[in-house]
């Protein structure tokens, strides 16, 4: 089975390379703000055309009838005055119709024998064809003619020998329609269509023509139909438009989203760039943070709650900077885990435990300290082999130096199963550090090699302030128990705490209110002394 760090190697390999980075991160950025400005155009465009088709209808609507109402009109005067036959009389009758009412274009008796209109011998509208809708007292054409002069007859009633029409124009004159598109009038429950204004469309537009749904407008792939419920039952209008094509109709502003967002994406890989650009100098910063020896070990004592009695101490890095600044282990030990460097400062922690603390081990061999190893040190056997030379070197036993580990340190359970082993067969402690904030369960932990559980401060904290979770301590602490785990309480900040996880049989404990992290002749004074370290926070010295 290949290994996760071998899987992950080429990953790794690949967040060295910052300008690739920062280029792909643009990229997607790019496409997802892109998408988003298409996404936004194109909600945009619909929703102006659906405003656009629903102005343009109501208008027509309007204009039909106030069209209609005054051809109506006209025609029933016609009708309703004595005069038949074509004399000087009608002429000047029908030019007076045609005077009357805005939109009458042209008003024309027509009988069998003569047809005459008010526009003289110009020209005599004569239908041919039989009239589109034949009303009981009105007979309708519609489109009469598709030629293109707008003074053509779109609309003419008839009734008796009359014929009344209106131009096209007036119908167009209340709103372009745009070209391909038609204005229809639907009959016979939606089976015919006749274009008003504009090209014959196909027809019915779907399939299941009347829609179902009640929606004025139906937005096909490559036109806009929108309906208009008349007065008559016997007609609807119905308007077909066809859907614009994308780039040409985006308004002003939306032009303004793609260059937008591509500048937003250099900025973004601007960005990812410094970022990795300030990881990598933190890197080499930290490189020279070893070489200079910038990094300190301070040492958090641990007691025996019940005694109180000091049995040992955590190891924590510290990095002073040249100006005298502090960095927090929090900021610089996943970076370092990222780049491999924590290998040299797991080496490096070691290594200063022992010349610090070597001779006040040797003096108190029930003394421990603790070092806490990164999860590229727990796949390695290095670990092992560096802590026996500089065991050795400094004459202390295996046994007084402790390994705490995460439950992220267990990626691969297998290999960190046999170097754990490898560590407490050459006779160190090995303790799960942070218990309870990763995925380990205790039935899990049962298979490994471990002798002690470092419950997180997150547990501690809740007790005794949090009704809810104070019961996980004491859960944890019973299980381990039964595992025949030792169990260290961190983060122990006040009595009530301390008490509370004596009395759950708790043997262990660290935490603020028994001491900081203190350097190492303090560390060495407390021992010496048996004194007790507390109140002011002194892990900021040197
Ligand atoms: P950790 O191993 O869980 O260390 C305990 C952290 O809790 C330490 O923070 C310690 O100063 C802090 N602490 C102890 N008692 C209390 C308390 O009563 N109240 C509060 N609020 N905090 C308390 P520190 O030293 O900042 O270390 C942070 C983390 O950095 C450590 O968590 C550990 O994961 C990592 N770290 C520190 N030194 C090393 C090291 O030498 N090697 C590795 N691999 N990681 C280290
Ligand atoms: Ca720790
Ligand atoms: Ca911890």
């Amino acid at each position: 089975m290949p290994r996760m760090r071998d899987l992950f190697a080429p990953l790794r390999q690949f967040f060295h390379h910052p300008w690739l980075l920062a280029v792909l991160a643009a990229l997607a950025s790019a496409v997802l703000l892109l998408a988003a400005s298409v996404g936004l155009t194109l909600q945009q465009m619909k929703q102006s055309e659906s405003a656009q088709m629903n102005a343009r209808g109501e208008r027509f609507l309007d204009r039909l009838e106030q069209v209609f109402g005054q051809l109506r009109e006209g025609v029933d005067q016609l009708q309703a005055q004595p005069l038949r036959g074509c004399g000087p009389d009608m002429q000047a009758q029908l030019q007076q119709v045609a005077l009357e009412s805005r939109f009458i274009y042209e008003a024309a008796y027509v009988d069998a024998q003569a047809a005459c209109s008010n526009r003289g011998g110009e020209r005599v509208i004569e239908p041919l064809r039989g009239p589109d809708i034949q009303g009981p007292t009105y007979s309708y054409w519609l489109n009469t003619t598709t030629e293109p002069n707008d003074n053509l007859a779109a609309l003419m009633l008839g009734r008796g020998n009359f014929l009344v029409s209106t131009s096209r124009g007036h119908l167009t004159d209340v709103v372009d329609l745009p070209p391909g598109g038609s204005l229809l009038v639907v009959l016979d429950h939606g089976t015919r269509a006749i274009p008003v204004l504009g090209p014959a469309q196909d027809w019915p537009p779907t399939a299941d023509w009347p829609a179902p749904s009640h929606k004025a407008l139906l937005e096909l792939p490559d036109r806009l139909v929108y309906r208009m419920a008349t007065k008559s039952p016997d007609y609807q209008l119905v308007l077909i438009a066809p859907r614009a094509s994308l780039p040409w109709r985006l308004n002003g502003l939306l032009w303004l989203l793609y260059p937008g967002s591509l500048l937003l994406a250099c900025v973004v890989g601007w960005l990812v760039l410094q970022l990795i650009q300030q990881r990598r100098s933190m890197t080499s910063e930290l490189q020279q943070a070893l070489r200079r020896g910038e990094l300190q070990v301070l040492y958090q004592p641990i007691f025996e709650l019940d005694s109180r009695r000091c049995v040992g101490a955590e190891a924590l890095v510290r990095w002073r900077r040249p100006d005298g600044s502090l960095t927090s282990p929090d900021l610089f030990i996943p970076l370092a885990e990222n780049t491999g460097q924590i290998r040299q400062i797991t080496d490096f922690v070691l290594q200063r435990v022992l010349e610090q603390l070597g001779q006040l081990l040797r003096a108190n061999r029930h003394l421990y300290i603790s070092v806490n190893l990164a999860a590229c040190d727990v796949m390695e056997p290095r670990i092992g082999e560096v802590s026996a030379r500089l065991l050795a070197q400094h004459r202390v036993t295996p046994g007084q130096i402790a390994f705490e580990v995460t439950e992220r340190g267990l990626i691969d359970v297998v290999v960190a199963r046999e170097n754990l082993q490898t560590l407490r067969t050459a006779g160190h402690q090995v303790l799960i550090d942070d218990f309870g904030t990763g995925y380990c369960s205790l039935a899990y932990l049962q298979t490994l090699p471990v002798d002690c559980l470092k419950i997180d401060k997150a547990f501690i904290d809740a007790l005794g302030h949090d009704a809810a979770s104070s019961g996980v301590a004491p859960h944890i602490i019973r299980m381990a128990h039964d595992l025949h785990l030792r169990v260290i309480a961190e983060g122990i900040e006040s009595e009530e705490q301390a008490q509370l996880l004596s009395s759950e049989g708790v043997k262990y404990g660290q935490g603020w209110l028994f001491a900081h992290p203190v350097s190492a002749r303090q560390f060495a004074e407390l021992i010496t002394r048996g004194r007790r370290v507390a109140g002011r926070r002194i892990d900021d010295e040197p």
